[in-house]
């Protein structure tokens, strides 16, 4: 390939000097025939003709050259022979006239005629050392078929004056062929490095058109990327806001509607089941969401557990939003089944529309998600529009969580404490110490700041005061004659704070409280994967110090009963909601509960125990100990006494 460019370049050469050369070699030509036509003219008006029919012909080649270098792009093998063959053919028989003139002239006419014949001859291959040079074989020829016959004919004349005249055209000729050659090689050498600067380039544009092409696929493909949620497939937050940026128009006729879709007990399952499952429910509760989409809605993965789903189409508006939620209500409800196992979910969803609630698309989406957080606040599994009070009530929030940080500081936080009843006896076999916290005049609710303390981590701090407050309350009874135990609630995030066992005897030998009197409440979460080595420990090394260790909230979480003797565990606090329903749907988990409390050889305690019904029938189906407003409410007036077990009887008549 290489080759052909340079022999398509040195052919092309030959032909662009064409002209020069033909107009030289015309007039040279006229010259000639002039000066020998005094000797010869029949000869001499010969050789112009051939001469001339030769040029005329190589002119014409000229022209078919250059139409058919114009035609294509480049030339075949066959055809670049062919035009080397024409050029040095048509170059050689010029010079071939050129000798038989050399010839006719140069045995018998005067001695000036035959210098004039000779000084163009020899002109004529000077000027072919670099006029015919592009051409390696032709050009030699040109020039030996130009000085060779002169040489031989001059040596054939018996005098010294020719003799040194054929001598000096013999050296004349050697020097004018390496002259020519060398010219030859300059020339193919500059078309060679011309030839590999340009494939070098070509070479370089190739990589640059390839590398522009991979750039924009790559940039597309991170793109893609960039815009798309890796585990689900559809939309994240980019994809959303660049959809949003695409579709949404602030100016439309109606409102964009934007719901924001939090799953509810997604975390529980997460935490209790494993993240690959937990991946399962999401990816499944894309398709379902999805399956409620339309097409002109977009349905993006916000994070976590967190959906959002924009529509462009708000001529019904509420309508849209109240449907859609309605149907995505509908399909999450659908029991989950993976792994064989039945899990429930269920979704709470937010409002807003664009540009009514919020004109920007971050501040609709916040609205959404307010509206979304006042559905959790208040039940769950719901749809609730944006009101502008969710600002407020968020803002509530924040500033609530900043004054919790200084709550014990300021003495805002007491202890109260409720009795756990021997079912049987009727004795307090322990008090529980539940935090209560007096802010700005009022009783915050402890289900709230026990919520936010745990976002905010602020609970570690919180629980270790509890601990020491309770524990020094205890040891005053203890030290009194009760033997009446204290139960701490104890968060997994003091669990995995760190430093939690070695904190909590430090605590039990500056309060002089004996490890036995203390009990520890933690909820079901301690089984999950996640923290699973170093609660395991914390809970052997609480047990080794004569610690009972109580799960509360029994049945609300995803807890995998097979992990209860796992932990050394001696007591299950049924939740209060399932003792609420004790005559309905709570009956049978309660019964069962027991079931797997005895079989583990664990202590049953029931919560929220408000009448006597209630607690007759929980000492019939096996409960060991009571808790709840029947006996107590949580108080800070600390009484010992034994209750009174009339109700048993009550219960055993019933
Ligand atoms: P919990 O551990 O399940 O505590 C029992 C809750 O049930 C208490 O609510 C108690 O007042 C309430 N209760 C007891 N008997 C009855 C009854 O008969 N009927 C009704 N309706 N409720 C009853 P409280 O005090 O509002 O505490 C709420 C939750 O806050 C506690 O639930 C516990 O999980 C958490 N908590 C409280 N103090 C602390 C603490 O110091 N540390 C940690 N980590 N959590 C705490
Ligand atoms: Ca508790
Ligand atoms: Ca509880």
């Amino acid at each position: 390939m290489k080759d052909t460019n340079v022999k398509i370049s040195l052919i092309a050469h030959s032909f662009k000097n064409l002209p020069a050369m033909l107009a030289v070699n015309i007039a040279a030509a006229l010259g000639a025939a002039f000066v020998v036509s005094n000797h010869n003219p029949s000869g001499a008006w010969s050789f112009f003709c051939v001469v001339f029919v030769l040029t005329i012909l190589r002119a014409i080649k000229w022209k078919q050259f250059h139409d058919e270098l114009g035609r294509l792009t480049s030339l075949a093998d066959e055809r670049i022979d062919y035009w080397y063959r024409v050029y040095g053919t048509l170059l050689c028989l010029t010079a071939i006239a050129w000798a038989f003139l050399g010839a006719m002239t140069l045995v018998d006419s005067s001695h000036e005629i035959e210098y004039v014949v000779m000084i163009i001859m020899a002109s004529l291959a000077a000027g072919a050392t670099g006029i015919a040079a592009p051409l390696k074989k032709a050009g030699k020829l040109y020039i030996t078929l130009l000085l060779l016959p002169v040489g031989i004919i001059f040596s054939l004349h018996d005098t010294m004056n020719y003799y040194i005249l054929s001598g000096l055209d013999f050296i004349f000729l050697i020097v004018m062929l390496m002259t020519q050659h060398k010219n030859y090689l300059v020339i193919r050498e500059s078309f060679s490095l011309r030839d590999k600067n340009t494939e070098l380039i070509s070479d370089l544009q190739d990589s640059n058109n390839n590398l522009e092409d991979k750039v924009e696929d790559r940039t597309k493909q991170l793109k893609n990327i960039a815009h798309q949620d890796a585990l689900t497939g559809i939309a994240n937050r980019r994809g959303l806001m660049e959809w949003m940026g695409g579709n949404l128009n602030k100016s439309a006729a109606h409102d964009a509607v934007i719901l924001f879709l939090d799953l509810d007990r997604f975390k529980e399952i997460n935490d209790a089941k494993g993240h690959d499952v937990g991946d399962q429910v999401l990816k499944m509760a894309t398709l379902r969401f999805g399956s409620c989409c339309r097409d002109e809605f977009l349905l993006a993965r916000w994070g976590g557990d967190e959906f959002v789903i924009a529509s462009k189409h708000g001529a019904s508006r509420d309508v849209v939003s109240t449907d859609l939620a309605a149907a995505l209500m509908a399909e999450i409800a659908q029991p989950f089944y993976i792994n064989g196992e039945e899990l429930s979910l269920g979704v709470s969803i937010g409002a807003a529309f664009y540009p009514s609630d919020a004109d920007t698309f971050t501040g609709v989406i916040h609205a959404a998600d307010l509206a979304a957080a006042e559905v959790k606040r208040t039940g769950r599994g719901n749809l609730i529009a944006f009101d502008d009070r969710f600002s407020e009530t968020q803002k509530k929030r924040f500033e609530l969580s900043r004054a919790l940080g200084a709550a014990i500081e300021n003495e805002e936080i007491r202890i109260k404490y409720q009795p756990i009843v021997n079912a049987r006896t009727g004795c307090i076999e322990s008090f529980e110490a539940l935090a209560r916290w007096q802010h700005a005049g009022r009783d915050i609710n402890p289900e709230e700041f026990i919520r936010l303390a745990e976002e905010t981590d602020r609970i570690v701090r919180l629980g270790y005061w509890v601990l020491e407050q309770a524990c020094t309350t205890a040891h005053s009874w203890y030290a009194a004659g009760n033997d009446q135990k204290i139960a701490v609630n104890v968060s997994v995030k003091q669990l995995i704070a760190g430093g939690f066992v070695s904190h909590l005897k430090g605590i039990l030998k500056q309060t002089k409280l004996p490890a036995e009197q203390l009990k520890i409440e933690v909820t079901e979460s301690v089984f999950d994967d996640e923290y699973k080595d170093i609660i395991y420990t914390a809970v052997e090394q609480l047990k080794g110090l004569g610690i009972d260790i109580l799960i509360d909230d029994f049945g609300t979480g995803y807890s995998s009963l097979s992990r209860l003797h796992e932990f050394p565990i001696s007591a299950i606090k049924i939740d209060r909601s399932f003792i609420n329903q004790i005559h309905s749907r709570g009956h049978a988990i309660i019964k069962s509960t027991i079931q797997i409390a005895r079989s583990f050889n664990l202590k049953v305690v029931a919560e929220g125990v408000e009448t006597v019904e209630q607690a007759s029938e929980l000492h019939a189906m096996g409960v060991d100990y009571f808790q709840g407003y029947y006996f107590k409410k949580p108080t800070t007036e600390l009484e010992f006494e034994s209750f009174d077990i009339d109700w048993k009887k009550q219960g055993e008549r019933a």
